[in-house]
Protein backbone atom coordinates (compact mmCIF):
# COMPACT_ATOMS: atom_id res chain seq x y z
CA UNK A 1 0.00 0.00 0.00
CA UNK A 2 1.22 3.47 -1.37
CA UNK A 3 0.42 6.68 0.62
CA UNK A 4 1.52 10.27 -1.53
CA UNK A 5 0.49 13.14 0.47
CA UNK A 6 -2.50 11.46 2.64
CA UNK A 7 -4.05 9.55 -0.40
CA UNK A 8 -3.91 6.05 0.23
CA UNK A 9 -3.53 4.32 -3.21
CA UNK A 10 -4.46 0.33 -2.22
CA UNK A 11 -6.16 -0.02 -5.60
CA UNK A 12 -3.72 0.59 -8.37
CA UNK A 13 -6.11 -0.53 -11.14
CA UNK A 14 -6.19 2.43 -13.69
CA UNK A 15 -8.95 4.47 -14.89
CA UNK A 16 -9.94 6.27 -18.31
CA UNK A 17 -11.73 9.69 -17.60
CA UNK A 18 -12.68 11.10 -21.23
CA UNK A 19 -13.94 14.64 -20.67
CA UNK A 20 -11.71 16.88 -18.50
CA UNK A 21 -14.85 19.23 -17.93
CA UNK A 22 -15.88 19.85 -14.25
CA UNK A 23 -17.32 16.32 -14.50
CA UNK A 24 -14.49 14.38 -15.65
CA UNK A 25 -11.83 16.21 -13.40
CA UNK A 26 -14.02 16.25 -10.10
CA UNK A 27 -14.08 12.40 -10.96
CA UNK A 28 -10.84 12.32 -11.80
CA UNK A 29 -9.94 13.22 -8.63
CA UNK A 30 -12.13 11.46 -6.62
CA UNK A 31 -10.93 8.49 -8.41
CA UNK A 32 -7.15 9.23 -7.39
CA UNK A 33 -8.36 9.69 -3.63
CA UNK A 34 -9.39 5.83 -3.85
CA UNK A 35 -6.27 4.83 -5.18
CA UNK A 36 -6.77 4.28 -9.14
CA UNK A 37 -4.16 5.32 -11.31
CA UNK A 38 -5.95 7.93 -13.30
CA UNK A 39 -5.56 9.69 -16.71
CA UNK A 40 -7.83 12.50 -18.50
CA UNK A 41 -7.95 12.35 -22.05
CA UNK A 42 -9.19 15.94 -23.13
CA UNK A 43 -8.32 18.13 -26.11
CA UNK A 44 -8.58 21.04 -23.91
CA UNK A 45 -9.52 20.74 -20.21
CA UNK A 46 -11.66 22.67 -18.78
CA UNK A 47 -13.18 24.50 -22.06
CA UNK A 48 -16.46 23.27 -22.48
CA UNK A 49 -19.77 24.00 -21.01
CA UNK A 50 -17.50 24.69 -17.87
CA UNK A 51 -15.78 27.14 -19.47
CA UNK A 52 -18.70 29.59 -19.73
CA UNK A 53 -20.68 28.52 -16.71
CA UNK A 54 -21.58 31.63 -13.74
CA UNK A 55 -20.58 29.16 -10.89
CA UNK A 56 -23.49 29.29 -9.05
CA UNK A 57 -24.64 26.44 -6.61
CA UNK A 58 -27.88 27.93 -6.06
CA UNK A 59 -30.73 25.24 -5.24
CA UNK A 60 -32.71 27.73 -3.73
CA UNK A 61 -32.55 29.88 -7.12
CA UNK A 62 -32.75 27.13 -9.37
CA UNK A 63 -35.72 25.49 -8.10
CA UNK A 64 -38.30 24.62 -10.96
CA UNK A 65 -41.55 22.54 -11.24
CA UNK A 66 -40.60 18.96 -12.21
CA UNK A 67 -37.25 19.15 -11.21
CA UNK A 68 -37.60 17.62 -7.48
CA UNK A 69 -35.27 14.76 -7.47
CA UNK A 70 -32.63 17.30 -9.03
CA UNK A 71 -33.37 19.90 -6.18
CA UNK A 72 -32.88 17.57 -3.34
CA UNK A 73 -29.28 16.78 -5.00
CA UNK A 74 -28.60 20.27 -5.43
CA UNK A 75 -29.02 21.12 -1.66
CA UNK A 76 -25.87 18.19 -1.16
CA UNK A 77 -23.29 20.07 -3.33
CA UNK A 78 -22.17 23.15 -0.98
CA UNK A 79 -21.34 20.84 1.54
CA UNK A 80 -19.66 18.64 -1.24
CA UNK A 81 -17.74 21.22 -2.54
CA UNK A 82 -16.74 22.95 0.81
CA UNK A 83 -15.03 19.02 1.61
CA UNK A 84 -13.34 19.09 -2.31
CA UNK A 85 -12.00 22.52 -1.64
CA UNK A 86 -10.71 21.30 1.83
CA UNK A 87 -8.84 18.35 0.36
CA UNK A 88 -7.44 19.98 -2.54
CA UNK A 89 -6.14 22.77 -0.56
CA UNK A 90 -4.59 20.21 1.86
CA UNK A 91 -2.72 19.05 -1.00
CA UNK A 92 -1.98 22.45 -3.62
CA UNK A 93 -2.45 24.38 -0.81
CA UNK A 94 -4.63 26.75 -2.92
CA UNK A 95 -8.06 26.84 -2.28
CA UNK A 96 -11.44 26.82 -4.18
CA UNK A 97 -13.31 30.02 -3.16
CA UNK A 98 -16.65 29.04 -2.06
CA UNK A 99 -18.85 32.43 -1.49
CA UNK A 100 -22.10 31.44 0.22
CA UNK A 101 -24.13 34.85 -0.67
CA UNK A 102 -27.25 33.71 -0.77
CA UNK A 103 -29.34 35.18 -3.97
CA UNK A 104 -32.16 37.74 -4.12
CA UNK A 105 -34.53 37.40 -7.15
CA UNK A 106 -36.52 40.41 -8.69
CA UNK A 107 -38.35 41.71 -11.10
CA UNK A 108 -37.85 44.81 -13.73
CA UNK A 109 -41.93 45.54 -14.71
CA UNK A 110 -45.19 44.55 -13.36
CA UNK A 111 -45.10 41.07 -15.81
CA UNK A 112 -41.68 40.53 -14.21
CA UNK A 113 -42.77 40.95 -10.57
CA UNK A 114 -45.14 38.35 -10.99
CA UNK A 115 -42.97 35.43 -12.32
CA UNK A 116 -40.81 36.47 -9.12
CA UNK A 117 -44.57 35.89 -6.94
CA UNK A 118 -44.72 32.56 -9.17
CA UNK A 119 -41.35 31.64 -8.53
CA UNK A 120 -42.28 32.10 -5.01
CA UNK A 121 -44.80 29.85 -5.06
CA UNK A 122 -43.01 27.25 -6.60
CA UNK A 123 -40.20 27.50 -3.96
CA UNK A 124 -42.81 27.34 -1.16
CA UNK A 125 -43.71 24.48 -2.48
CA UNK A 126 -40.37 22.80 -2.69
CA UNK A 127 -39.58 23.77 1.23
CA UNK A 128 -37.56 26.80 0.35
CA UNK A 129 -37.92 29.81 2.96
CA UNK A 130 -37.91 33.34 1.03
CA UNK A 131 -38.09 36.66 2.50
CA UNK A 132 -39.35 39.93 0.59
CA UNK A 133 -36.27 42.49 0.92
CA UNK A 134 -37.34 46.12 0.08
CA UNK A 135 -34.91 49.15 -0.02
CA UNK A 136 -35.58 50.83 2.53
CA UNK A 137 -34.79 48.09 4.60
CA UNK A 138 -31.85 46.70 2.80
CA UNK A 139 -30.37 49.78 1.04
CA UNK A 140 -26.74 47.45 0.80
CA UNK A 141 -28.27 44.70 -1.35
CA UNK A 142 -30.18 47.38 -4.04
CA UNK A 143 -27.16 49.85 -4.16
CA UNK A 144 -26.58 50.02 -7.96
CA UNK A 145 -29.40 49.01 -8.90
CA UNK A 146 -31.99 51.04 -10.97
CA UNK A 147 -34.45 52.89 -9.25
CA UNK A 148 -37.49 50.77 -10.56
CA UNK A 149 -36.18 48.10 -8.31
CA UNK A 150 -37.27 48.35 -4.92
CA UNK A 151 -37.69 44.82 -3.73
CA UNK A 152 -36.80 40.89 -3.92
CA UNK A 153 -37.34 38.33 -2.20
CA UNK A 154 -34.02 36.45 -0.30
CA UNK A 155 -33.43 32.94 -0.73
CA UNK A 156 -30.69 32.00 1.76
CA UNK A 157 -28.14 29.28 1.36
CA UNK A 158 -26.97 29.64 -2.27
CA UNK A 159 -23.35 30.21 -3.30
CA UNK A 160 -20.83 30.34 -5.82
CA UNK A 161 -17.48 29.43 -7.07
CA UNK A 162 -15.35 30.82 -9.94
CA UNK A 163 -15.53 27.73 -12.55
CA UNK A 164 -11.98 28.87 -13.61
CA UNK A 165 -10.36 28.48 -10.64
CA UNK A 166 -12.47 24.98 -9.52
CA UNK A 167 -10.20 24.08 -12.86
CA UNK A 168 -7.12 25.26 -12.20
CA UNK A 169 -7.11 24.09 -8.71
CA UNK A 170 -8.26 20.38 -9.52
CA UNK A 171 -5.40 20.33 -12.55
CA UNK A 172 -2.92 21.34 -10.21
CA UNK A 173 -4.78 18.85 -7.16
CA UNK A 174 -4.87 16.04 -9.82
CA UNK A 175 -1.05 17.07 -11.49
CA UNK A 176 0.20 17.02 -7.97
CA UNK A 177 -1.49 13.45 -7.08
CA UNK A 178 0.06 12.08 -10.15
CA UNK A 179 -3.12 11.67 -12.74
CA UNK A 180 -1.91 12.03 -16.13
CA UNK A 181 -3.80 14.26 -18.41
CA UNK A 182 -3.55 13.40 -22.55
CA UNK A 183 -4.20 16.22 -24.49
CA UNK A 184 -5.95 14.47 -27.18
CA UNK A 185 -9.48 13.69 -28.62
CA UNK A 186 -10.54 10.43 -28.47
CA UNK A 187 -12.25 9.33 -31.56
CA UNK A 188 -12.56 5.88 -30.71
CA UNK A 189 -13.56 3.84 -27.68
CA UNK A 190 -13.22 0.08 -27.23
CA UNK A 191 -14.08 -2.55 -24.03
CA UNK A 192 -14.44 -5.75 -22.81
CA UNK A 193 -14.45 -7.89 -19.74
CA UNK A 194 -10.84 -7.79 -19.96
CA UNK A 195 -10.45 -3.50 -19.83
CA UNK A 196 -10.56 -0.57 -22.37
CA UNK A 197 -8.58 1.42 -24.68
CA UNK A 198 -8.83 4.51 -26.34
CA UNK A 199 -7.69 5.84 -29.83
CA UNK A 200 -7.00 9.59 -30.66
CA UNK A 201 -4.48 10.57 -33.08
CA UNK A 202 -1.71 10.35 -31.34
CA UNK A 203 -2.02 7.18 -30.30
CA UNK A 204 -3.71 4.75 -27.79
CA UNK A 205 -4.15 4.41 -24.33
CA UNK A 206 -5.53 1.12 -22.29
CA UNK A 207 -6.74 0.83 -18.85
CA UNK A 208 -9.43 -1.38 -16.66
CA UNK A 209 -12.24 0.68 -16.52
CA UNK A 210 -12.89 3.79 -18.50
CA UNK A 211 -15.25 6.91 -18.05
CA UNK A 212 -17.39 9.33 -20.62
CA UNK A 213 -17.76 12.65 -19.55
CA UNK A 214 -18.23 14.46 -22.64
CA UNK A 215 -20.53 16.69 -21.39
CA UNK A 216 -22.85 17.89 -24.63
CA UNK A 217 -20.05 16.72 -27.18
CA UNK A 218 -21.06 13.61 -29.14
CA UNK A 219 -19.64 10.33 -27.93
CA UNK A 220 -16.88 8.66 -29.55
CA UNK A 221 -16.89 5.72 -32.11
CA UNK A 222 -17.68 2.65 -30.25
CA UNK A 223 -19.63 3.99 -27.54
CA UNK A 224 -22.70 2.07 -26.42
CA UNK A 225 -25.72 3.82 -25.30
CA UNK A 226 -28.75 1.89 -24.56
CA UNK A 227 -30.96 4.27 -25.83
CA UNK A 228 -32.17 5.39 -22.08
CA UNK A 229 -30.26 8.32 -22.17
CA UNK A 230 -30.09 11.17 -24.85
CA UNK A 231 -27.93 14.50 -24.37
CA UNK A 232 -29.19 17.56 -26.59
CA UNK A 233 -26.85 20.74 -26.09
CA UNK A 234 -28.38 23.88 -24.28
CA UNK A 235 -26.44 26.92 -26.03
CA UNK A 236 -25.57 29.56 -23.40
CA UNK A 237 -23.63 32.70 -23.26
CA UNK A 238 -22.02 34.48 -20.32
CA UNK A 239 -20.73 38.44 -20.59
CA UNK A 240 -17.44 38.56 -18.33
CA UNK A 241 -17.21 42.44 -16.97
CA UNK A 242 -14.75 44.03 -14.01
CA UNK A 243 -15.23 46.69 -11.93
CA UNK A 244 -18.48 46.33 -9.61
CA UNK A 245 -17.97 44.10 -6.89
CA UNK A 246 -21.27 42.83 -5.00
CA UNK A 247 -19.26 40.02 -4.02
CA UNK A 248 -20.82 40.42 -0.26
CA UNK A 249 -24.61 41.23 -1.17
CA UNK A 250 -26.04 38.09 -2.40
CA UNK A 251 -25.97 37.56 -5.95
CA UNK A 252 -28.74 38.79 -8.41
CA UNK A 253 -31.07 37.74 -10.07
CA UNK A 254 -33.97 39.59 -11.55
CA UNK A 255 -36.78 39.05 -14.52
CA UNK A 256 -36.19 41.58 -17.54
CA UNK A 257 -38.74 41.63 -19.82
CA UNK A 258 -39.71 37.93 -19.51
CA UNK A 259 -35.90 36.84 -19.45
CA UNK A 260 -34.21 35.91 -16.84
CA UNK A 261 -30.83 37.67 -16.30
CA UNK A 262 -28.25 37.43 -13.21
CA UNK A 263 -24.96 38.72 -11.99
CA UNK A 264 -22.87 36.75 -10.06
CA UNK A 265 -19.85 38.59 -8.42
CA UNK A 266 -17.09 37.89 -7.20
CA UNK A 267 -14.38 39.81 -4.73
CA UNK A 268 -12.13 42.89 -6.74
CA UNK A 269 -15.11 43.28 -9.01
CA UNK A 270 -15.06 40.43 -11.34
CA UNK A 271 -18.76 39.89 -12.67
CA UNK A 272 -20.30 37.32 -14.54
CA UNK A 273 -23.57 38.15 -16.24
CA UNK A 274 -25.54 35.97 -18.59
CA UNK A 275 -27.30 34.02 -19.65
CA UNK A 276 -28.49 33.15 -22.99
CA UNK A 277 -30.15 29.95 -23.31
CA UNK A 278 -31.48 28.53 -26.78
CA UNK A 279 -32.10 24.85 -28.26
CA UNK A 280 -28.99 24.84 -30.69
CA UNK A 281 -25.30 24.74 -30.45
CA UNK A 282 -22.82 26.51 -32.05
CA UNK A 283 -19.86 28.41 -31.16
CA UNK A 284 -20.68 32.45 -32.49
CA UNK A 285 -22.53 35.07 -30.75
CA UNK A 286 -25.17 37.16 -32.83
CA UNK A 287 -25.52 40.58 -32.19
CA UNK A 288 -28.75 40.88 -31.38
CA UNK A 289 -27.54 37.86 -28.74
CA UNK A 290 -25.59 40.17 -27.06
CA UNK A 291 -27.11 42.94 -27.20
CA UNK A 292 -30.22 42.12 -25.33
CA UNK A 293 -28.23 40.94 -22.04
CA UNK A 294 -26.20 44.13 -22.28
CA UNK A 295 -29.34 45.74 -22.34
CA UNK A 296 -30.97 43.90 -19.74
CA UNK A 297 -27.61 44.66 -17.22
CA UNK A 298 -27.33 48.17 -18.10
CA UNK A 299 -31.06 48.51 -17.15
CA UNK A 300 -30.85 46.30 -14.21
CA UNK A 301 -27.63 47.55 -12.83
CA UNK A 302 -27.11 51.25 -14.61
CA UNK A 303 -23.25 51.80 -12.82
CA UNK A 304 -22.13 48.42 -15.55
CA UNK A 305 -21.86 51.26 -18.28
CA UNK A 306 -18.55 52.49 -16.71
CA UNK A 307 -17.14 49.15 -15.99
CA UNK A 308 -14.48 47.42 -18.22
CA UNK A 309 -15.88 44.54 -20.80
CA UNK A 310 -13.33 41.25 -20.58
CA UNK A 311 -15.30 38.81 -22.19
CA UNK A 312 -17.88 36.65 -24.11
CA UNK A 313 -17.92 33.11 -23.38
CA UNK A 314 -20.10 30.38 -25.21
CA UNK A 315 -20.96 26.66 -24.00
CA UNK A 316 -23.28 23.86 -24.91
CA UNK A 317 -25.32 22.62 -21.59
CA UNK A 318 -25.89 18.62 -21.56
CA UNK A 319 -29.43 18.54 -21.48
CA UNK A 320 -30.79 14.66 -20.89
CA UNK A 321 -34.47 13.88 -21.56
CA UNK A 322 -35.66 14.52 -18.15
CA UNK A 323 -33.27 17.34 -17.07
CA UNK A 324 -31.73 14.98 -15.10
CA UNK A 325 -27.73 13.98 -14.73
CA UNK A 326 -26.96 10.71 -15.26
CA UNK A 327 -24.65 7.55 -15.10
CA UNK A 328 -25.09 4.60 -17.96
CA UNK A 329 -22.87 1.94 -17.27
CA UNK A 330 -22.26 -0.74 -19.31
CA UNK A 331 -20.55 -3.15 -17.32
CA UNK A 332 -19.60 -5.66 -19.80
CA UNK A 333 -17.67 -3.24 -21.57
CA UNK A 334 -16.33 -1.58 -18.62
CA UNK A 335 -17.29 1.98 -19.59
CA UNK A 336 -19.69 4.39 -17.82
CA UNK A 337 -21.50 7.47 -19.57
CA UNK A 338 -21.97 10.03 -17.05
CA UNK A 339 -23.60 13.33 -18.61
CA UNK A 340 -26.94 15.12 -18.73
CA UNK A 341 -25.83 18.01 -15.73
CA UNK A 342 -27.63 20.67 -18.27
CA UNK A 343 -27.72 24.12 -15.93
CA UNK A 344 -26.24 22.03 -12.65
CA UNK A 345 -23.07 20.53 -13.99
CA UNK A 346 -20.80 22.44 -11.77
CA UNK A 347 -22.98 22.47 -8.46
CA UNK A 348 -23.53 18.80 -9.14
CA UNK A 349 -19.94 17.57 -9.86
CA UNK A 350 -18.61 16.41 -6.64
CA UNK A 351 -22.00 14.53 -5.96
CA UNK A 352 -21.75 12.63 -9.40
CA UNK A 353 -18.30 11.78 -9.00
CA UNK A 354 -19.22 9.54 -5.95
CA UNK A 355 -21.50 7.47 -8.03
CA UNK A 356 -18.71 7.35 -11.15
CA UNK A 357 -16.50 5.99 -8.09
CA UNK A 358 -19.33 3.92 -7.11
CA UNK A 359 -19.50 2.06 -10.64
CA UNK A 360 -15.61 1.93 -10.93
CA UNK A 361 -15.40 0.11 -7.65
CA UNK A 362 -17.88 -2.38 -9.04
CA UNK A 363 -15.97 -2.94 -11.91
CA UNK A 364 -12.58 -3.89 -10.29
CA UNK A 365 -13.56 -5.64 -7.32
C1 LIG B 1 -23.80 29.86 -20.02
C2 LIG B 1 -23.77 28.74 -19.01
C3 LIG B 1 -23.87 29.05 -17.66
C4 LIG B 1 -23.88 28.01 -16.71
N1 LIG B 1 -23.93 28.33 -15.38
C5 LIG B 1 -23.91 27.33 -14.46
C6 LIG B 1 -23.92 27.63 -13.09
O1 LIG B 1 -23.93 28.80 -12.70
N2 LIG B 1 -23.94 26.60 -12.19
C7 LIG B 1 -23.92 25.30 -12.60
O2 LIG B 1 -23.95 24.41 -11.74
N3 LIG B 1 -23.86 24.98 -13.91
C8 LIG B 1 -23.86 25.97 -14.84
N4 LIG B 1 -23.85 25.67 -16.17
C9 LIG B 1 -23.91 24.25 -16.57
C10 LIG B 1 -22.53 23.61 -16.51
O3 LIG B 1 -21.60 24.45 -17.14
C11 LIG B 1 -22.54 22.25 -17.17
O4 LIG B 1 -23.59 21.44 -16.71
C12 LIG B 1 -21.23 21.52 -16.88
O5 LIG B 1 -20.14 22.34 -17.22
C13 LIG B 1 -21.14 20.20 -17.61
O6 LIG B 1 -19.87 19.67 -17.31
P1 LIG B 1 -19.26 18.48 -18.15
O7 LIG B 1 -17.94 18.19 -17.56
O8 LIG B 1 -20.27 17.38 -18.24
O9 LIG B 1 -19.15 19.05 -19.63
P2 LIG B 1 -18.08 20.06 -20.28
O10 LIG B 1 -17.68 21.12 -19.34
O11 LIG B 1 -18.66 20.46 -21.57
O12 LIG B 1 -16.80 19.15 -20.49
C14 LIG B 1 -16.78 18.13 -21.45
C15 LIG B 1 -15.32 17.94 -21.85
O13 LIG B 1 -15.24 16.80 -22.67
C16 LIG B 1 -14.25 17.04 -23.63
N5 LIG B 1 -14.52 16.13 -24.75
C17 LIG B 1 -15.63 16.04 -25.50
N6 LIG B 1 -15.50 15.07 -26.42
C18 LIG B 1 -14.27 14.53 -26.23
C19 LIG B 1 -13.53 13.49 -26.87
N7 LIG B 1 -14.03 12.81 -27.91
N8 LIG B 1 -12.27 13.20 -26.43
C20 LIG B 1 -11.74 13.87 -25.37
N9 LIG B 1 -12.39 14.87 -24.73
C21 LIG B 1 -13.63 15.20 -25.16
C22 LIG B 1 -14.42 18.51 -24.00
O14 LIG B 1 -13.20 19.03 -24.56
C23 LIG B 1 -14.77 19.11 -22.65
O15 LIG B 1 -13.62 19.63 -21.99
C24 LIG B 1 -23.80 26.67 -17.13
C25 LIG B 1 -23.66 26.37 -18.49
C26 LIG B 1 -23.64 27.40 -19.41
C27 LIG B 1 -23.45 27.07 -20.88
Amino acid sequence: MESYCGIVTATPKSILVVGGGIVGLTSAWRLAREGYRVSVVDPAPGRGATWAAAGMIAPHAEVAPGEGANFELQRQALSAWQLLSNELAAVVERRIEIGVTGTVLTGWDAGDRRLVEQFRLVATGFGVNSALARRESHPEIFAGLSDRISSGLLLDGDAWLDPDEAVSVLCQGLTTVGVEFITQKVHTIEGDRSGVRVHFDAGSQSADVGILATGAFGLPHGATPTGEHAVRPVRGMTVRIDGIDRSNAPTLRCFVRGRPFYMVSRPGGYCVIGASSEERSGPLIEVGELQRLLRDALDVVPEIETSTLLETRVGLRPASTNLEPFLEVWPERRWAWSSGHFRHGVTLAPLTSRDVVGFVNEMTK
